[in-house]
């Protein structure tokens, strides 16, 4: 039997007595902090015990409730330990921001409010509206530009596939009619990320309709064979109209030459979109800033707040350059949402009038607390700080023998591997493959791999603003440790 009381004619506390929630509510928060402080105590992740699973996979439909103190405890026992790791500072993976404690608390007001940011007019949409505005005037768009938060670059950059289609001649048109015949073709280094391809899917494009060039030596886009293939495609009576370059690419952290990219999309009349997942943020760096500067001239921008900026999932960001194409790529006149000069239905345009998305919950709010609390110097710092750590990893692996660089750093992303003597390169791949799972067991690091080319690679991101010199040190021992005691010897 529970020990709390809800009342019978609402879901809030019975007698308007909020003192028991009040004392549960500081418990989760105190649990929250004390698991945060003590990350480094733990492993950064541990597989969820087959009990644990089971009890998911089994559990029945609750049909009464348990006391919200038996539910936190659940999540303390069964969830709290047995999470991806990603803010832990030996979390090298993927590329995962680590989250903060401003996020945090950020999120609970955010729930407390419980807004919809679909549209209306309330103070909420204007924190959305203001972090768009500085959004687009750090990337070096114009203040006027478009945008919105939505779950992550994926959908960003799906949104900015839309609005480039229907930008072309006839392209509204499209929204009633359909793609029909029409043969657009958009542009993408062989490197771009997975997302950009799916969005050519969800598009009704078609994954074919993204053509793919080929990288240089440092994995950037080779611009003189992006004009060759506009040429070929238009002789042979497709439509270019997007291309698209990567400020900091998911293999290795390369930045496609975005001002050669510009040039091109503006001789050849496309639409120029940057996917800056996570490396557009390094613009808050004064060191990256100048590589970085030409995603000012960025028909759409796609980034992510939940990667290098430590935002709390989810939050990605969309800006477009021109509202106007913005807009007339997804705004409906529907009955139901019809909007008014005064009352809360005032306030057009309407964040429902930008992307797919009605209901939309307040992920303004964390990104505003975030970049207030924090200021985007010391953002543009922390950045500085992942991108030595990565230095000081990559000159670590070119320095031990046993040890690989695979790629050239120019962010914070470092490919290497542990070479084997043998050289039989199957093997080493599998060897390296079972190392990182080994790795990831120990609880010490947790890297991810990729293939760079065709090579199986180590790969560790260095987004968390918590690791440090010493953290890459540990994980590099680890890796030297665990390749001598599997069977294979490295070579040396
Ligand atoms: C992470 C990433 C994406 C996808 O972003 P999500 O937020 O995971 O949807 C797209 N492009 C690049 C370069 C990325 O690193």
């Amino acid at each position: 039997m529970t020990d709390y009381e809800f009342s019978s004619s609402s879901l809030d506390p019975s007698g308007n007595d909020w003192e028991q929630l009040r004392t549960q509510g500081h418990r989760m928060l105190d649990a929250m902090i004390d698991n945060l402080a003590t990350l480094r105590d733990r492993p950064v992740w541990q597989p969820v015990p087959d009990a644990i699973r089971t009890g998911f996979r089994e559990a029945p439909v609750p049909r009464k409730g348990e006391d919200p103190a038996d539910f936190f405890d659940h999540f303390a026992r069964e969830v709290l330990p047995y999470s991806t790791g990603n803010r832990h500072p030996g979390f090298m993976g993927w590329v995962h921001g680590g989250g903060t404690a401003i996020g945090m608390l950020a999120e609970m007001l955010a729930a407390g409010l419980n807004a919809n940011l679909g549209g209306r007019d309330h103070a909420p949409v204007e924190v959305e509206r203001m972090v768009i505005r500085w959004a687009a005037t750090v990337m070096g768009l114009p203040e006027t530009a478009s945008g919105l938060l939505v779950t992550g670059s994926s959908m960003a950059n799906f949104i900015a596939v839309i609005v480039a289609s229907r930008a072309q001649p006839d392209g509204v048109k499209m929204r009633t009619t359909g793609l029909q015949s029409r043969k657009l073709t958009g542009y993408a280094a062989r490197t771009v990320h997975g997302c950009v391809s799916r969005a050519f899917d969800l598009a009704g494009l078609g994954t074919e309709a993204l053509r793919l060039i080929p990288v240089d030596e440092a994995f950037r886009m080779d611009v003189t064979a992006l004009r060759k293939m506009i040429a070929a495609d238009r002789a042979a009576g497709l439509e270019p109209f997007l291309v698209v370059g990567t400020a900091g690419t998911v293999d290795t952290g390369a930045i496609d030459p975005l001002n050669d990219i510009a040039a091109v999309a503006k001789a050849e009349g496309l639409w120029f979109h940057v996917d800056g997942a996570f490396g557009a943020l390094a613009v808050l760096s004064d060191r990256f800033r100048p590589a970085l500067e030409a995603i000012g001239q960025a028909d759409s921008l796609a980034f992510d707040f939940h990667k290098w900026a430590q935002v709390p999932y989810d939050a990605g960001c969309v800006i477009v350059r021109d509202p106007v194409r913005h807009a007339a790529a997804f705004a409906q006149t529907l009955s139901y949402l019809s909007r008014e000069d005064r009352g809360l239905a005032a306030g057009a345009p309407w964040f429902c009038d930008l992307g797919p998305d009605l209901s939309r919950g307040f992920r303004a709010l964390k990104v505003w607390a975030t970049l207030s609390v924090y200021g985007t110097q010391r953002l543009g710092e922390m950045v500085d700080h992942c991108c030595d750590v990565a230095q000081h990893l990559a000159a670590r692996a070119e320095r031990e023998p046993k040890l690989e660089l695979m790629a050239p750093v120019s962010l914070n992303i470092v490919c290497f591997r542990v070479s084997l003597a043998d050289g039989n390169e199957a093997a080493q791949d599998s060897f390296n493959a079972e190392l990182v799972k080994d790795l990831q067991e120990s609880g010490i690091a947790a890297p991810s791999t990729t293939r760079i080319g065709g090579r199986l690679v180590i790969r560790a991101a260095i987004v968390n603003h918590r690791t440090t010199r010493a953290d890459v040190d540990q994980m590099a021992d680890a890796v030297l440790d665990l390749a001598a005691r599997r069977s294979l010897p490295a070579s040396g």
